[in-house]
């Protein structure tokens, strides 16, 4: 309470003043220095930046190849493509998730299928994904959500089984890890998003992991035009190269100015890690008395990636629906998200796919429930109360 004036405090408005914006980075003098850096050199687009925030990312997943691209979606998009997912194949993914999930899908020309989560974990369900393969499945697209990991010990022998390639869509996972083992290794391709909400961010970025060289040299080819070099090769100092079209590819590649921000992004993973977790833990402690639904304590031998702190509210027990939560928080002066209404519930997927949302019920029911809280290196003591005193008062009975 101690920043009010004294007239807030007689007549408390808003649980702060200023408004908490969802999501926004922590962003530091090191990052800045970098960007500026690259300005004043004059090289903004791919080059040596790229090449070493790829092989600081490798080093720290443990993994054997990485390619950096503009965003997650690129990554899941050309991850399947380099996989020879095409059309007449399906791919299965949670209809819990972003929608980029499912379009980079689509745009392979393969049909998406969806599979239910677990409503515990709000990851895919396995007993309900090993249900939808069929002939035809290709590939499936587990999403790690808000960083807890999938249960591989009950995927991975689906794949195994059924021949199907997996990719990781490790969006919200970045640190996030299974009996010892780290996300995006257990498919064939991993992809992470450094949006700006995410736990590591480059602005817009993304990354692909791969065991083969193969694949991560079909996707470096696929991210740039279909090139058989790198542009940043061809403008070095080595003289001029002449460049082969091998293929039609895309305009995906990352910019050494996005690399700038990861590359200290990626210094400050494990305090930021060790933030989000003492945040995570705290609304964990301050909302056991209130009539909401709080997630899962993270399983053992797993280490969560605290991407999302998501509470649910259900009317029934609240007395109030999640949308006036979602309105009470903003009028409270903190921003808040939902991750995320399901799949079914979009116009576009009921009128393509026939998809309707009471048939992914966990998913729905997720879906109408839940709000994310923020969550983010960035956030002080005093924005984490601000934003415990606003769900007392606005989900609260008694304590408001
Ligand atoms: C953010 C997100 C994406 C897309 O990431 P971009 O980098 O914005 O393309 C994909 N899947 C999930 C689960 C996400 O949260």
């Amino acid at each position: 309470m101690s920043r009010r004036s004294p007239e807030a405090v007689l007549t408390p408005v808003r649980a702060r003043e200023d408004f908490l914006v969802f999501g926004a980075p922590q962003i530091e003098e090191a990052e800045i220095d970098e960007v500026v850096a690259s300005m004043r050199a004059a090289w903004l687009g791919t080059g040596p930046k790229v090449a070493r925030f790829e092989q600081q990312f490798r080093e720290y997943k443990g993994a054997s190849h990485a390619a950096a691209v503009n965003s997650c979606t690129a990554a899941l998009h050309l991850s399947l493509l380099a996989a020879g997912v095409g059309p007449g194949d399906e791919v299965i993914a949670p209809s819990l998730t972003f929608g980029a999930t499912v379009n980079a899908i689509i745009h392979t020309g393969a049909t998406p299928i969806l599979a239910d989560i677990d409503p515990t974990s709000m990851n895919i369900d396995p007993s309900d994904l090993a249900a939808r393969i069929t002939d035809r499945t290709r590939a499936i697209v587990p999403v790690h959500f808000a960083g807890r990991p999938c249960e591989m010990d009950d995927i991975e022998p689906l794949v195994d089984r059924f021949s199907l390639t997996m990719i990781e869509d490790c969006a919200h996972a970045v640190e996030t890890e299974y009996h010892g083992r780290k996300a995006g290794l257990f498919g064939a391709f991993g992809c992470f998003s450094f949006y700006a909400t995410k736990n590591l961010t480059t602005g817009e970025g993304g990354m692909i992991l791969t065991r083969l060289e193969s694949d991560i040299a079909r996707v470096r080819i696929l991210a740039l035009h279909g090139m058989s070099q790198d542009a940043w090769k061809r403008f070095s100092d080595e003289g001029y190269r002449h460049y082969q079209i091998v293929e039609a590819g895309f305009k995906y590649n990352m910019m050494d100015l996005q690399a700038a921000i990861g590359l200290h992004q990626l210094e400050r993973l494990e305090e930021n890690w060790v933030r989000r977790q003492a945040v995570w833990n705290r609304y964990q402690e301050a909302f056991a008395g209130l009539p909401l639904l709080r997630p899962a304590e993270p399983a053992p031998e797993t280490r969560h990636g605290y991407h999302l702190y998501t509470i649910q509210i259900d009317e029934a027990d609240a007395g109030i629906t999640r949308d006036e939560v979602l309105e009470g928080m903003t009028a409270q002066g903190i921003g808040v998200g939902v991750h995320y209404m399901s799949i079914p519930e979009h116009p576009f997927y009921e009128q393509r796919y026939g998809w309707k949302p009471d048939d992914y019920p966990h998913s729905m029911r997720v879906g109408r429930q839940t709000l994310s809280l923020p969550l983010s290196a960035r956030l002080t003591d005093r924005d984490v109360a601000d934003v415990i005193e606003a769900v007392f008062r606005v989900v609260g009975r008694s304590s408001a």
